[in-house]
């Protein structure tokens, strides 16, 4: 008889050092609590500390009182709410977009938008260091794709001239996840006008972080007919869910299409009221300046270590191999930091590395005594 498979033999088990681990952990301000040690974060995408903030937590707090938690169905059946459209429009205005769409999450959004958009008759031209969610994305419609090297524009424009379809896509990161770094948009956005074609930039990172008052690395173009952002409220606002903005009849047409709206239930309204009460925090400009110059004085204090060159909230530290990424993050356990190692697959290989990402609610104070600690561990 074959050998049988069942639950408890049906995925070898990883090696211990590769094995990934779920490890509960309160959040207080900048620092977490895991099994009673208190550590400070700096593996946080709260990169404005909005998630804490008292305002949010009473916009939130104020909506589950009055109306409660979930919103029990689909936004298509019963589960749309004012609160959600408010959230849009809000949003739409300040980017500069006509229109915008909330999702349950970014994940959501990626895979949803790119099955909407395209199909196998369709290729899309995806950046080789996109987030998983956009090559999930773009799986899943079908479509056929084709990667270029890292925010190579020139390596891009020749694939574009050698392959022709009726709909053609270009998607990449705005703030790349792992690197910190930027995607050209206006090198981009240049392209998908010579070359007719559509341009996803999904910018995550950027809110809050990026371009014009925090308005992101897609802010000159916004409202450009060619071009659709996608952003997440789980990251600097601090709240969950997650927006695609574009030209209004792109988004009626998603409405109609976008299986991962159609098919799930809507986010609860407090999430929304959580992230309006965000945005008119960040609006008021102070604690985008706080991350800024937080994010120069933390690149001053580590001139002479292997930091990528990163102008954004996440600022990575190479160390070669696993092993020594491993290391170095035990070693700033044991001193009180949080800072996650970051291994291949998730980066290329021999780029292992610490993940340090910075908030505005920092004090110079954590982000000194992080560097001392990280020139200590990693010279
Ligand atoms: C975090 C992230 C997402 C996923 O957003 P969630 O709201 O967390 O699901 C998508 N794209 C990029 C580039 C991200 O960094």
């Amino acid at each position: 008889m074959p050998a049988m498979m069942d639950g408890r033999n049906w995925f070898a088990a990883p090696l211990p050092a590769r094995r990934r681990q779920l490890r509960p952990m309160r959040r207080d301000g900048v620092h977490v609590e895991i099994k009673g040690r208190r550590l400070l974060n700096f593996a946080s995408n709260d990169y404005l500390g909005l998630a804490g903030h008292d305002r949010v937590r009473a916009a939130a707090a104020g909506q589950i009182e009055a109306e409660g938690f979930g919103s029990g169905a689909s936004r298509l059946i019963s589960g749309d709410h004012p609160l959600l459209h408010e959230l849009e429009a809000t949003l739409a205005a300040w980017k500069g977009y006509e229109v915008g769409l909330l999702l349950g999450s970014g994940m959501l959004a990626n895979i949803g938008l790119l099955d909407a958009l395209a199909d196998r008759h369709s290729i899309i031209f995806a950046d080789r260091r996109n987030h998983a969610s956009l090559i999930d994305g773009a799986r899943l419609s079908g479509a056929r794709v084709i990667r270029y090297r890292h925010n190579d524009l020139d390596h891009l424009a020749r694939l574009l001239a050698a392959h022709a379809a009726a709909r053609r896509i270009v998607v990449s990161d705005g703030v790349f996840s792992m690197d910190g770094d930027c995607a050209d948009v206006a090198g981009l956005i240049g392209l998908a006008e010579q070359h007719d074609a559509l341009l996803v930039i999904d910018d995550a990172h950027g809110t809050g972080v990026c371009g014009p008052d925090g308005r992101g690395l897609t802010a000159a173009f916004a409202g450009h007919a060619r071009l659709i952002e996608v952003g997440t409220l789980g990251k600097a606002l601090g709240s969950y869910g997650a927006f695609i903005l574009a030209c209004r009849p792109l988004i009626e047409g998603l409405i109609q299409r976008l299986r991962t709206l159609i098919y799930s239930t809507a986010l609860p309204p407090c999430t929304a009221a959580a992230a309006l009460a965000a945005l008119h925090e960040l609006k008021k400009g102070a604690l985008v300046a706080r991350l800024r110059a937080n994010i120069a004085f933390f690149r001053a204090q580590l001139h002479d270590l292997p930091l990528l060159p990163s102008a954004t909230a996440i600022q990575p530290l190479i160390l070669g191999e696993d092993e020594a990424a491993l290391a170095a993050a035990a070693k700033l356990e044991v001193k009180g930091f949080f800072v996650p190692a970051i291994r291949p697959p998730t980066v290329p290989a021999g780029t292992a590395r610490l993940r340090i990402t910075l908030s505005a609610a920092h004090t110079r104070e954590h982000i000194k005594a992080l560097a001392d600690a990280l020139t200590d561990c990693c010279r």
